[in-house]
């Protein structure tokens, strides 16, 4: 069938334009896409940091209602909503433990955007388009989504708001509550405010964490951590960071999503014996770190990276609208809505720190 797809190539804007897309496979179902969010890993992809085959159709937290099924999908019906989350194939031994953002072929899925076999359900003029982007492809009219990573929606929740459960917001709650495993005694430090750094500090709050310190070099972003939870905001560019993170007593867990080294050093030389930090952030390619290896083994500290903050969509996003419901995800102080033909001023805003998630609306 012809539909509308934003096609991505490099150093130029996204050019919406008519591509064909074949008819969902048996594990496979068709969605019409109401809404996908935009992520820095679409525009990391774009320029091709990942390796990601251009020209693509990238997005990768769809949200939509599925108009066909293929032959082999069960656990879905035609007219349900659901949200698409990132691709996994069930079967490899990360799956089977839950853990489906290590799978085996989560770069083939996701990064590569091809299926297992290798091929892609967008063509365009006879050549195929990178078109299974984090088994779906959702910056289009249409997606042909792998069944293993959908979530059911209920017809009442507003489709811009539930993009980002799909990835970033995922990833910063996950992060603080199936990674970091944050209690009420926890004095928590969250490093870097965008979608995922506010996303960990609302879960933070949920866990009741004792002090949630919020960390970013953007005065607005810090008034948004402390509206959405921080009790103490820390702006990196006035003071020394290290410094700041002492006079508040130091911390016991700690969430990076900035890659920064010298941000991520701070951090962890803040953390109490036996405290924990979780890295989320891109860093520059063959970025390293400083450590005093004798203070990381006497004192019992961990620092580990997490894909997708650990989540299994399928428990963890069910989870997170339990959360929205009870009005602990304020999921709308994040979003900002475009039409989809908007998709470059879109993505101008977010790389220039003007909003904070922006929600392109396809119908
Ligand atoms: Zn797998
Ligand atoms: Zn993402």
């Amino acid at each position: 069938m012809k539909i509308r797809a934003a096609v991505a190539r490099a150093r130029e804007p996204f050019r919406i334009e008519d591509v064909e897309l074949d008819e969902p496979r048996d594990d496979e179902v068709l969605v019409e896409v109401e809404a996908c969010g935009i992520c820095h890993t679409d525009l990391s992809a774009k320029e091709h940091d990942y390796g990601t085959p251009l020209p693509a159709v990238l997005g990768h937290e769809g949200v939509g209602r599925i108009v066909a099924l293929g032959a082999g999908v069960t656990r879905f019906a035609v007219g349900e909503r659901v949200v698409m989350s990132f691709g996994a194939c069930g079967r490899c031994p990360s799956c089977v433990a839950e853990l489906p953002p290590y799978c085996r072929h989560a770069r083939d899925f996701n990064l590569f955007g091809r299926r297992l076999a290798g091929s892609s359900p967008i063509s365009r003029a006879g050549q195929p388009l990178t078109g299974h982007f984090f088994g779906q492809s959702s910056f289009a009219s249409h997606a042909v989504a792998a069944a293993h990573n959908l979530v059911r929606l209920a017809d009442d929740l507003p489709p811009e708001l539930m993009t980002s459960l799909a990835c970033g917001v995922q990833t910063g709650a996950g992060a603080v509550v199936n990674v970091l495993r944050a209690e009420p005694h926890d004095a928590i430090g969250v490093f870097g405010c965008g979608t995922v750094g506010l996303s960990a500090v609302m879960a933070a709050k949920v866990a009741g964490c004792a002090r949630i310190v919020a960390v970013d070099v953007r005065a607005g972003r810090l008034e948004h951590a402390r509206a959405l939870g921080a009790t103490d905001v820390v702006d990196g560019s006035q003071v020394d960071l290290g410094a700041a993170l002492k006079k508040l007593g130091g911390l016991t867990l700690a969430f990076d999503n900035t890659g920064r080294p010298e941000v991520i050093e701070a951090a962890y030389n803040s953390l109490h014996s036996r405290g924990r930090m979780v890295l989320a952030g891109l860093s520059a390619r063959g970025a390293g770190l400083t450590l005093d290896l004798n203070r990381l083994m006497a004192s019992g500290r961990s620092l580990r990276g997490t894909v997708e903050g650990d989540s299994d969509p399928r428990t963890f996003i069910p989870q997170l609208i339990d959360w929205y419901r009870r009005g602990e995800l304020r999921l709308d102080a994040l979003v900002t809505t475009y039409p989809f033909e908007q998709i470059n001023e879109a993505a101008a805003d977010m790389l220039a720190g003007r909003v904070i998630k922006p929600v392109l609306r396809m119908s």
